[in-house]
């Protein structure tokens, strides 16, 4: 049986002709009725994928008490915004917040403002952070409703949700992905040149004809609100954590559903779609408005310089049998090379004069692009 977001789409694509792929992922992730992030719970082990904090506590505790001692090295400002996008059921969030209790002055001088789309995950985050009720979050729906507050900022797998369009190149210019209708009124994807584009100037010299690149039109938007955030309070931080890599190539486009891929074209609005964060463009944005970032760091190394080691042994005393089993194999997830803690990576934005945010490196100059493909 074909599903109704199926049907409001091929009426689209009738009236407008193919969609971009960022067309396509909105409808299919945050479609009002039908949408992935607004219809479904999505998370944890009986959901389609699950995240570094569903894996374990330690996750955020790391990240809270960095977000904190990077407060702390700031002066610890008396009023700011703790902001988490995408968060999810909330869990990152809870464990920051039970991590930083002791932190002095902590709780006190924030406010909570959680930015997420759907309103199904806004209950769900409500429930996971009443404990914390001393705390009342503010949920918003954009980074342009942000208080006009010194911010200190974490996103996990966050930016990988955001819509990218693809694109094939061919010569000098490229042709981009669109989606369709087939012989039988099926969605499908092909092809189209589309010449030149501007904002993949840059790709020309680190890529070969037939090379699929991507680009996430709102990333380095909302990494620009970030960061001209930070400049004009001379104070904050950002974290960005998630999967990609610094000028990623090739075709990352997934869609997972019960934790295994399937095509992005058969159930629309069923399926979580996602794609590599190229970290470049957020790094570019950074500087653009005099903000430093970081060297991008691979989640394991991040957690490591955070000490998750000395946490993991601390808390494994007092663990026995399948819970220890559970712990030590949590702990590895979150930082092996061969599981998370290669291909997640970590990037942190700052004013000039901060110390480095904590686990990372400030960059002293701008990374060096890919050589190009030999
Ligand atoms: N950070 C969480 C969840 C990641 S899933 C974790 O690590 O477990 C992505 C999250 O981003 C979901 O909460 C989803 O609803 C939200 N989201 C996706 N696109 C969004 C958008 N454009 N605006 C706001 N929230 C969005």
């Amino acid at each position: 049986m074909t599903n109704a977001l199926t049907q409001k789409l091929r009426r689209r694509i009738a009236a407008e002709g193919p969609l971009r792929l960022s067309d396509y992922m909105t409808a299919c992730l945050l479609d009002p009725d039908h949408g992935y992030y607004t219809t479904q719970p999505a998370f944890g082990a009986a959901g389609d994928f699950t995240t570094a904090p569903e894996i374990s506590q330690m996750f955020g505790e790391m990240i809270g008490l960095a977000l904190a001692q990077s407060w702390l090295d700031q002066g610890a400002p008396g009023e700011f915004a703790l902001v988490e996008a995408g968060p999810g059921r909330g869990t990152l969030m809870a464990d920051v917040l039970r991590a930083t209790r002791a932190v002095p002055g902590f709780h006190d001088a924030l406010n909570l403002y959680l930015i997420e789309a759907s309103p199904r995950l806004r209950a769900v985050q409500a429930e996971t952070l009443a404990p914390s009720n001393h705390i009342t979050p503010h949920w918003i729906g954009d980074f342009s409703e942000l208080p006009d507050l010194p911010i200190w900022f974490v996103a996990n797998e966050f930016f990988d949700a955001l819509p990218i369009r693809q694109f094939r190149r061919a010569g000098d210019a490229w042709a981009e992905l669109r989606v369709g209708l087939g012989q039988n009124n099926d969605l499908t994807a092909g092809f189209m040149p589309i010449g030149p584009v501007q904002d993949l100037t840059h790709r020309i010299e680190d890529t070969r004809d037939g090379d699929i690149v991507e680009l996430c039109p709102t990333a380095p938007l909302i990494a620009q609100t970030l960061a001209a955030r930070i400049a004009h309070h001379g104070k904050g931080a950002a974290l960005i954590v998630d999967y990609g890599d610094w000028r990623s190539l090739g075709d990352t486009f997934q869609a997972l559903q019960d934790h295994q891929p399937t095509n992005p074209l058969t159930n629309p609005g069923q399926a979580d779609l996602t794609a590599h964060v190229d970290f470049e463009p957020l790094a570019m944005a950074a500087q653009a408005q005099g903000i430093d970032h970081s060297l991008l760091a691979t989640q394991g190394v991040f957690l490591e310089r955070l000490g998750i080691t000395a946490r993991a042994q601390a808390l494994a005393n007092h663990m026995s049998g399948e819970k220890l089993d559970a712990h030590i194999s949590a702990h590895r997830r979150l930082t092996h090379p061969d599981e998370m803690g290669r291909l997640f990576k970590v990037l942190a934005m700052g004013p000039k004069d901060a110390p480095p945010f904590p686990g990372t490196e400030t960059a002293q100059i701008a990374p060096r692009s890919n050589s190009p493909a030999d």
